[in-house]
């Protein structure tokens, strides 16, 4: 803890709690959002609220897309998923909830909430949830404060969270802190070197202003965006039924967001530009600094074909696919591994597996199985099932929850999450594709939950 007790235009002078004092030509706060130091230069103000409580965690987890998403963003009403790829087997991943502030959990609950919170989410939620050890997982409200346009007074500046704390949806918060601490070193180094050949004494107030000129607009422009995007969260309320009232029928029609469109071009055309100018920095004005971090450093080839094309981003997968018992009740199924070796089909049925039967039978001895009721195989990086004429047939439901028959004899597409039924909902499977999650359904995660 410190207290500024007074500053001049050429000098300051900090006195800490316990009494010791220090005298120097510049003092930089650079003390987060709640600086003291920005209270003593302009008084005390609030932080504004986002409304959104934030859970974050990390996990040794590795999903089975990591080649193609780094980062994914999951829309719901009053809460948002935000998972990243962080390198060396780990992901990170924030969880928004809307909520009023200052919410505290029981001891070793924050697990179990959002559990709760997020129960009905897709596995990518789930699992990362699920991996995620208790004590890896911190809370906190998400508050933001207006960038204002004076930045300190004579030879007291501000710098980062200080003066321009923002909601972490562009991941920019820290990246402006670090800009800052480069201008104003680099304001500085050339405050010195002026003084050094002119003779005249290092111009600190200046030097501070010229810092303040050059940071302004860029972390207004960024900060705004951060809360945009907050918003732009919030937005996607009717397109999952929310709020419409009488109206809510319309959602069934799958009307595509309007956004889609500008989405698509936004995507296209000037997230280059903008990730260009958000990643990589002001460096025109900065001397010395590498261009770096831009879009095409890291992206892929694909990265267009992807946007646009859901099939071909699921051909990128790399996992283990599996099928898990959903519902199960009868606890008489057992989780079936599919094979990705193209001649070697798994064959579902209640036939017993026999000596003198050459292929990859998997028995359901349940009786609304057919003998051989179904044929799921493998080609060109993606699973088709095929229902053999069975008696009772074969549902798809897919992740939009649409329940399709399978037609005999012709092989349909198996995605992830989707559930198929054999014969009846009593022989149902969960389609799910691991890397190193542990495998188990979102049902029997909680259920080892709430055991533990
Ligand atoms: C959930 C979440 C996710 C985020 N994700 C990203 C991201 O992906 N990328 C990104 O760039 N940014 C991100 N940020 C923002 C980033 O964390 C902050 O913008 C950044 O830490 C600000 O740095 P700072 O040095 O200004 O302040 P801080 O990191 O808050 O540091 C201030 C320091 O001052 C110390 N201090 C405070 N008061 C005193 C005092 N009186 N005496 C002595 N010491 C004091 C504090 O202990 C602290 O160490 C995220 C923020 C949140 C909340």
């Amino acid at each position: 803890m410190l207290k500024i007790l007074l500053t001049l235009l050429t000098s300051v002078t900090v006195v800490l709690d316990n009494g010791q004092k220090y005298d120097g030509d510049l003092l930089v706060g650079a003390d987060g959002i709640w600086s003291k130091v920005r209270e003593k230069l302009f008084g005390a103000s609030e932080a504004t609220y986002s409304g959104y409580t934030c859970y974050t965690g990390i996990a040794d987890f590795v999903p089975p897309d990591i080649e193609s998403v780094g980062y994914r963003v999951f829309l719901g009403h009053k809460q948002y998923f935000v998972s990243s790829d962080v390198g060396a087997g780990k992901m990170q991943w924030y969880a928004f909830h809307q909520e009023p502030a200052g919410g505290v959990d029981t001891p070793n609950g924050k697990k179990e909430r959002l559990l709760k919170i997020f129960e009905g989410w897709c596995d990518n939620v789930i699992d990362l949830i699920v991996a995620t050890e208790e004590e890896a997982i911190l809370r906190r409200d998400i508050y933001d404060r207006t960038p204002t346009l004076t930045w300190g007074k004579g030879c007291v500046t501000l710098l980062g969270d200080s003066v321009h704390a923002m909601q972490p949806n562009m991941g920019q918060g820290g990246c402006m802190a670090i800009e800052d601490g480069y201008q104003l070193a680099w304001e500085l180094d050339s405050a010195w070197q002026q003084s050094a050949k002119s003779g005249s004494t290092i111009d600190i107030d200046s030097s501070l202003k010229s810092y303040e000129r050059e940071r302004r607009l860029r972390v207004a422009i960024i900060h705004g965006m951060a809360r945009m995007a907050a918003f732009m969260a919030s937005t996607y309320r009717p397109y999952l039924g929310v709020g419409l009232g009488p109206l809510e029928f319309l959602t069934k029609f799958r009307i595509p967001h309007p956004g889609i469109a500008g989405g698509r071009f936004f995507i296209q055309k000037l997230t280059p530009l903008m990730l260009n100018w958000v990643l990589g920095g002001n460096s025109s004005k900065l001397e010395g600094r590498s261009i770096c971090c831009r879009l095409s450093d890291k992206a892929s080839e694909q990265l267009h074909t992807w946007f646009e094309d859901d099939d071909a981003l699921e051909r990128t997968i790399n996992g283990e696919w599996n099928l898990l018992p959903f519902a199960d009740e009868t606890r008489l199924l057992r989780p079936i591994s599919l094979s990705q070796d193209e001649t070697n089909p798994c064959i579902i049925g209640s036939m017993q597996q026999r000596e003198d039967y050459p292929g990859n039978l998997i028995t359901v001895p349940l009786p609304q199985v057919s003998q051989f009721h179904a044929q799921i195989n493998y080609k060109d990086d993606a699973f088709f099932l095929t229902d053999l004429c069975s008696q009772h047939g074969t549902w798809i439901t897919n992740n939009e929850g649409r329940r399709y028959k399978v037609p005999p004899n012709y092989p349909s597409r198996v995605r992830p999450s989707d559930v198929i039924e054999f014969g009846s909902d009593k022989a149902s499977y969960r389609v799910k594709v691991t890397r190193s999650a542990p495998l188990v359904s979102q049902k029997e995660a909680t259920q080892i939950l709430q055991k533990v």
